[in-house]
């Protein structure tokens, strides 16, 4: 086999227990046999990011907007056990959080579907990608009980020195409040960034808020998002025969559970964390879902949606023969290599990712697939395999379409 050239590298961040297996194992099976593998290794593994004061995922992160396209291993997010288990220098924050905060992005996630897991909502039949604002509202908030008798006002005082001030409730008896904020700029970005992927993928886009309610705050992402629409993308919607469509978030719930799929709906901090667990659920499973960092100057980071699959880990480390599912991690590697062709012109190489996704769909829509899918298909001719097992078998399919 001629294998496929590539002229940029890809940026790819190393990760943590199981899903660094499966990592290894992707590589070595299915995408150095056939592409000439060009990257920028980065190990995020723990006890690489403790030697390095984590400035590795930092300049992982920095690669990536060099180069524009990453893939992204699963990462052990430290706690305390964490830190006594891998003797840490320190509780180092979470990647994905330190990777988000320098690309500025948005992150889409989107289940993969196969015949014999059926959604829990049966009309669902294509992909329903949720994209979640990941800055401010309640997650940077300010809280405080507030007892009998107290008067909370919210006061802002401006650069001049000026104050302007807006009672919040006079309490007769005991309470609570709470302050929060967003920014013009963060929205502005996650609104380009929702309609550049719309366009990338050619689907409609769904945004809803509560602006009925919320007269300011929520409507200013309302506004935020027309504007832009109006004077950078209506054009470009019309030509790709996609629509924007907004709506109250109450009637948005009821005709994403009446849909039929195959839009993006894009959520604020709070609905998509609340609604991207609902969605990965009624689809079936976190195992196939995936996930990519888009950021509003056009860069791409493609991981799996799901952890480090700890307990398989385990499993392997005595020996034992795991079960885990590989797609998302998979589909992390073939989103980002077909992205890469993309941008640069290689087909061959996107087409290569498309060969690749629907080997890995066939296999399991064929019956072959690993524990967690058994438990749930419905299929009758199961055959329940190993991690290393099933990529063997993508691969078999992989071969005869190349
Ligand atoms: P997890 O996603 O690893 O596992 C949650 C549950 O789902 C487990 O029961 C697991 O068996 C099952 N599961 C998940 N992926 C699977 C797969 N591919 N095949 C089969 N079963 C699968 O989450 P967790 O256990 O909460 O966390 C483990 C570690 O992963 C933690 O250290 C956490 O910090 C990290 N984590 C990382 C990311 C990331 O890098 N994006 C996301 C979430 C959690």
């Amino acid at each position: 086999y001629q294998k496929i050239p590539m002229q940029t590298p890809l940026v790819e961040m190393d990760g943590d227990e199981m899903t660094r297996i499966l990592w290894k194992m992707i590589k070595d099976i299915l995408i150095l046999p056939y592409v000439d593998l060009k990257t920028e290794y980065y190990d995020l593994g723990l006890e690489n990011r403790d030697r390095t004061d984590d400035r590795v995922t930092v300049e992982s992160a920095m690669a990536t907007k060099k180069y524009g396209v990453a893939v992204k291993c699963a990462t052990i997010t430290p706690n305390a056990a964490r830190v006594e288990e891998y003797h840490l220098k320190e509780m180092w924050k979470s990647p994905n959080a330190t990777i988000r905060a320098i690309l500025d992005g948005t992150v889409f996630r989107t289940p993969i579907i196969v015949k014999g897991i059926t959604p829990f909502i049966p009309s669902w039949k294509k992909p329903i990608t949720i994209a979640r604002h990941a800055y401010g509202d309640v997650y940077k908030n300010t809280e405080a009980a507030v007892p009998a008798g107290a008067k909370a006002e919210l006061l802002i005082t401006k650069a001049d020195g000026s104050e302007e001030k807006h009672l919040i409730h006079d309490f007769k008896t005991s309470g609570i409040i709470q302050g929060m904020h967003n920014l013009d700029s963060s929205i502005e970005s996650f609104a380009r960034a929702c309609f550049n992927f719309a366009l990338d993928t050619k689907q409609d886009l769904w945004f809803a808020t509560k602006d009925t309610i919320s007269k300011k705050y929520d409507h200013r992402f309302k506004d935020i998002f027309q504007e832009i629409y109006d004077g950078e993308y209506q054009e470009k919607f019309q030509q790709a025969g996609i629509e924007y469509f907004y709506t109250l978030i109450d009637d948005a719930v009821a005709r994403v559970v009446r849909s039929e799929g195959g839009y993006i709906w894009a959520c604020k901090n709070y609905d998509g964390d609340v609604m991207s667990d609902m969605v990965a659920t009624a689809f079936g499973s976190l195992a196939m879902m995936t996930s990519v960092l888009v950021s509003p100057d056009g860069t791409y980071e493609y991981e799996a949606a799901h952890g480090t699959v700890q307990r398989h880990y385990y499993k392997h480390l005595k020996g034992e023969k795991t079960s885990t599912n590989s797609m998302a991690t998979l589909f992390a590697w073939t989103g980002a290599l077909r992205k890469r062709g993309e941008l640069d012109g290689n087909d061959a190489l996107a087409a290569f990712a498309d060969k690749l996704e629907k080997a890995s769909i066939d296999t399991i829509e064929e019956g072959v697939m690993t524990g967690d899918l058994a438990s749930m298909s419905s299929l009758s001719n199961i055959k329940k395999v190993g991690s290393e097992e099933f990529l063997l078998a993508v691969n078999d399919r992989l071969q005869k379409l190349l």
